[in-house]
């Protein structure tokens, strides 16, 4: 989401007639989108701001902003906690920042911009034009949350939910796919709970299957309980949707699914994995964890390993739990240790490592569809990624001018630490 609104901000100021610098040393202006779902995110984007206003304090007429959630969940309360920092301005109110930014030229005192938009379609922040190197995009079809798992602060500083409309999305993915883009990521928190005006998830996913010059959809992050057979029926049906889904499961128990507040079981769970895996059998699930919660026990833990195989994940980011301020689960026992965190958070790690091995080698002497998007790691190689999101090296006679938003067939032959090695299948 946020590597979405830094491109998005990038356009914005770019069309009031700003440049993007060559580097930090270069640049007037300095942001830092931030992040705050965790601890130490909050911490980081604190410490890069601290860090921008040092770089402030050497050169003239720097300015220093803050954006993203620490700016939502702060607000003015930023300016005791850092002094120097010119504005802070949150995610709804981005459209503002060239205004906010002349402001603070002649400004004596820090400016803050923050709460959240009435979720019409200008509030949606889409991309106008694309870069000549970019064959990928991410769209956002629905804002905010209403689902308030217990741990989690994103409903405080991201807002209610509120859906775009189908035609305001579908005028932005024709738009990006008439000046080159392949393949469009759908972004949303509870992505698969979109609705407008009687449409639903599903509808939207047909919808845009009908772009011709579309090749690839994705989306990220689709809520378990709104994974509905519609959504799932349409895996290996539409041209466009990719073997690849990030389901968040965060849990495999379910005491700890129920204290979080995340509204399915377990089995419930499962049953979206099998649906997904009749329709495409070798399809990529990715996920995200969270471990130690309060109240987890050793037992709880234990079910989330065996969610980890039963599932199949190929991949997962998982999470030590972090208390946020404001919510319900900051209030509780935080009851499982620092070093029992580490330690469980370290089994995930090994079982996830095992398993994205197995999936990786799985892919030997198959084919896949790789768009391509870069060099590879030789100067005679293409790079980009298959159909499962794979990075995959393969040989190729042509320049990556040539080649560049080309979808092309490769046989894997080799598997490597961060990439597959393969050979182009010529037809
Ligand atoms: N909307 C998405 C998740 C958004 S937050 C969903 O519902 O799946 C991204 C991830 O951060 C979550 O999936 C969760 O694993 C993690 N996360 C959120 N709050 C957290 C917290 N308080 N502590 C640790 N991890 C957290
Ligand atoms: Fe947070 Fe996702 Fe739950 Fe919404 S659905 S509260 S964004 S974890």
């Amino acid at each position: 989401m946020n590597v979405h609104d830094s491109r998005a901000i990038e356009e914005i100021l770019i069309n009031s007639g700003y440049r993007k610098a060559e580097s930090q040393d270069d640049a007037d202006i300095l942001l830092v989108n931030s992040c705050t779902i965790r601890e130490k995110p909050w911490h980081k984007a604190i410490s890069e701001t601290g860090r921008f206003r040092k770089i402030k304090g050497i050169k003239d007429n720097i300015l220093v902003g803050l954006v993203g959630c620490v700016a939502q969940q702060e607000g003015d309360n930023i300016f005791n906690l850092l002094n120097g920092i010119d504005f802070v301005v949150s995610p709804d109110n981005y459209n503002s920042l060239p205004e906010i930014i002349k402001k603070s030229y002649v400004s004596k005192t820090g400016i803050a911009l923050v709460g959240f938009g009435d979720g019409s379609d200008d509030d949606f922040l889409g991309l106008k034009s694309i870069y000549p190197s970019e064959s990928s995009a991410l769209v956002t079809i629905m804002k905010g949350c209403n689902e308030h798992c217990r741990y989690c602060i994103v409903p405080s500083v991201r807002g209610p939910e509120r859906n775009r409309s189908i035609e305001s999305i579908e005028k932005e993915v024709r738009n990006l796919t008439e000046q080159g883009i392949k393949e469009v990521t759908l972004l949303g928190q509870k992505v698969n709970a979109y609705k407008h005006e009687g449409m639903i998830f599903s509808d939207l996913l047909i919808r845009l299957d009908k772009i011709e010059k579309l090749e690839r959809l994705r989306f990220t992050s689709p809520h378990p309980r709104h994974m509905t057979k519609d959504v799932t029926d349409l895996y290996g049906q539409l041209r466009t949707l990719c073997g690849a889904i990030h389901l968040p499961a965060q849990s495999g128990s379910n005491n700890t699914l129920k204290s979080m507040g995340r509204r399915y079981t377990r089995e419930e769970y499962l049953d979206i994995v099998e649906r997904l895996r009749k329709k495409i059998p070798d399809i990529s699930i990715s996920t995200d964890l969270i471990v130690g919660y309060p109240g987890e026990t050793e037992e709880d833990f234990k079910e989330t390993l065996s969610l980890i195989k039963e599932a199949g994940f190929s991949s997962a980011f998982s999470f030590k739990f972090s208390p946020r301020p404001g919510t319900p689960a900051f209030k509780l026992d935080n009851d499982v240790s620092e070093d029992e965190k580490s330690e469980r958070l370290s089994r995930v790690h090994e079982i996830i490592s095992k398993q994205e091995f197995e999936f990786r080698q799985s892919l030997k002497g198959k084919n896949l569809q790789v768009l391509v998007d870069g060099k590879g790691r030789l100067d005679s190689q293409l790079s980009g990624r298959g159909e499962n999101f794979q990075i995959v090296n393969f040989q190729h006679s042509k320049s990556l001018e040539e080649m560049f938003g080309k979808i092309v067939t490769v046989e894997i032959t080799e598997v490597n630490s961060n990439s597959l090695l393969g050979v182009a299948v010529e037809k």
